[in-house]
This record gives structure tokens, C-alpha cells and sequence, in this order.
């Protein structure tokens, strides 16, 4: 980001970035600062009328696409036709296409052709979440940015308006630094959910008459990968606290939790229950059902616990 602004300073701007991650809001939000950037003369990090614009999507000289669900030949003849007209307010135009990886080949080959030619002042802002579906025609026309993880700092800049710490540190440690992520711990209620259902077996579960109380009805498909793919997490971090690599663990907010409860299993249990969570996640894709499936696994859990202990 800071190399678009020094070669927007040198008047070096290429007339193509490929913005890439796996996250799609994240490039969403890569592509608004960049385009501030470009356009605003205070460097994009004020609330000018022009970042607004921007941030709104009402600035004339920001073209944004695809225009429907995935960006088509209809569109390519769109930008064909916006790259010929003039910038209004500014010194640039700016064409965005977000998730370039949706889009078929005919539609980047028809890109291809206003890319090979950019027109003066137009500057190209496209992202995508998967490199290996943008042709290397397209590619190569473009100045290819990686786009890291956020650090802590970052994220809760972005969610400065989010109030609850607590969910807050959890988002953290699970989110991988990606605002998309991070957005769907915050906001989306069934992450909680599992996130509870799986703490409560990892750290109380003890025999099997308690297994009833975590049984969960008519399983989706969502909460039994969310619940196991956690409760593996969370047995991995009780691992890394008995091997006092507690610097490590993903779950922070627990760690005195997992302290307190790893002389419960030995290594070895801790190494075989995260196999058998292996295991069961090969097998959930056959027509299993998936609330029996969970219960088996729960029963194997205690097994394994008290048999290697
Ligand atoms: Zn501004």
C-alpha cells in the first residue's frame, strides 16, 4: 500500500495492480484504500468528500465490477467503453474488478485487449481470491500485490467500533488475520454457538453419561465441521500447554483453562483424540448421519482419555 502512494508521489503509477488473498472482504476493503489513495490529495486517510465518494461508491471517475454476480463479456464491454470516456473530478480514473476468479475466459480475454492498451490516467484495481483462475495473459499485464494477514493492530482499527472484548480477543485468535473471518466471529451467531458446544466438551466432558447434553439434533454439515474443526484446535493448544509451548496456542483466551485441565490427558491421549477428529472428518462427506457421528466421537473421546491416561 505504501508503494502505491510513494509512486503515486513519483508519478510511477502502473496502469494494473492484481490485489491477491484468500479473503474476499478483505480485498474489498484493499481496493477502497487504494483508490483513496489514488484519488484523494490528503493520501486517502482523511474523510475528504472524495474518499467518501469513494467509500459510498458515487465518485464518477471509480468504475466498479462485475455489475451482477461474476464479471461477464457484458462487463469486459463495459470497461471498454468507461476506459475511453475522461476522468471528472480528478487526475485518474479507476476501473475496480473484484474477483476477477469468477469470470469466464472469454470475458478476461475480451479485458485482456483494453489491458494490453490502457488507456492515459486509467489505473486498474482488480482482485481475485484464486491466482490460478486468472489467465497468464491477464496476469501479465498486471503488477501482482500479495496481501499479508493483519497484525492485532490493524484489525482492531477496522473494528474500532466493535464493542464486546471478549468476542473481540476470540475473533483475534481465530480469525487469521483476515477481515472476513474476523467478521463472521464477530457477527455470525452460529460460530459462538459451535465455539461454546466445543469448549464446554474439551474442557468438561467426563463420562459418558454427560454425553446426552452435547448431543446436538439434526447436525448440519456447518456446525459439525465448525464444532470438531475447534474442539481439534483447542486439543492441539492443550498439547502445546503440556509441552510448555504455551507461546503458541491459538486460543489465548483459554489458556488458563487448559492449564488447569492438562493433567487430565496425557500426550498420548491428546495425539490420538486429535487422529480420531481426523478420521471423523474424512468420513462426514459419506452419508453418515451426522448427529450419530458426533456422538461416536464423543463416546471415542472419552475412551481415549481415560484409556491412555
Ligand atoms: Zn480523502
Amino acid at each position: 500500500m505504501q508503494d502505491i502512494l510513494r509512486q503515486k508521489a513519483q508519478r510511477k503509477l502502473v496502469g494494473g495492480y492484481l490485489f491477491y488473498c484468500p479473503d474476499t472482504l478483505t480485498l474489498d476493503e484493499i481496493l477502497l484504500v487504494c483508490a483513496k489513495q489514488i484519488l484523494c490529495d490528503g493520501g486517502g486517510d482523511d474523510n475528504c468528500p472524495t474518499c467518501q465518494k469513494i467509500q459510498c461508491g458515487s465518485h464518477p471517475d471509480v468504475c466498479v465490477y462485475p455489475k451482477g454476480d461474476a464479471f461477464s463479456t457484458d462487463d469486459s464491454q463495459g470497461v471498454i467503453l468507461d476506459a475511453k470516456k475522461k476522468e471528472i473530478m480528478g487526475e485518474y480514473k479507476i476501473i475496480m474488478i473484484k474477483n476477477l476468479e469468477n469470470s469466464s475466459e472469454q470475458s478476461q480475454n475480451k479485458l485482456l485487449k483494453v489491458l494490453e492498451s490502457p488507456p492515459k490516467n486509467t489505473i486498474f484495481l482488480i482482485s481475485t481470491t484464486n491466482l490460478n483462475k486468472v489467465l497468464s495473459t491477464v496476469k501479465s499485464r498486471l503488477l501482482k500485490v500479495d496481501i499479508p494477514p493483519f497484525d492485532e493492530d490493524a484489525l482492531t482499527q477496522i473494528f474500532s467500533d466493535y464493542q464486546s472484548q471478549q468476542d473481540f480477543s476470540l475473533a483475534m485468535d481465530y480469525s487469521n488475520g483476515y477481515i472476513g473471518e474476523t467478521k463472521q466471529i464477530l457477527l455470525d451467531q452460529d460460530f459462538m454457538t459451535n465455539y461454546n458446544l466445543a469448549k464446554n466438551i474439551v474442557t468438561k466432558l467426563k463420562s459418558s453419561s454427560q454425553i446426552v447434553d452435547y448431543i446436538v439434533p439434526k447436525m448440519t454439515k456447518s456446525q459439525f465441521l465448525g464444532t470438531v474443526g475447534l474442539m481439534q484446535n483447542m486439543y492441539r493448544d492443550i498439547a502445546l500447554v503440556k509441552s510448555k509451548n504455551s507461546n503458541l496456542v491459538k486460543n489465548k483466551t483459554l489458556i488458563g483453562v487448559f492449564e488447569s485441565i492438562s493433567d487430565e490427558f496425557s500426550m498420548k491421549a491428546i495425539v490420538e483424540i486429535i487422529k480420531r477428529i481426523n478420521d471423523v472428518n474424512k468420513k462426514q462427506y459419506s452419508n453418515v448421519t451426522l448427529s450419530l457421528l458426533f456422538e461416536s466421537l464423543l463416546t471415542s473421546i472419552l475412551e481415549v482419555k481415560y484409556l491412555c491416561a
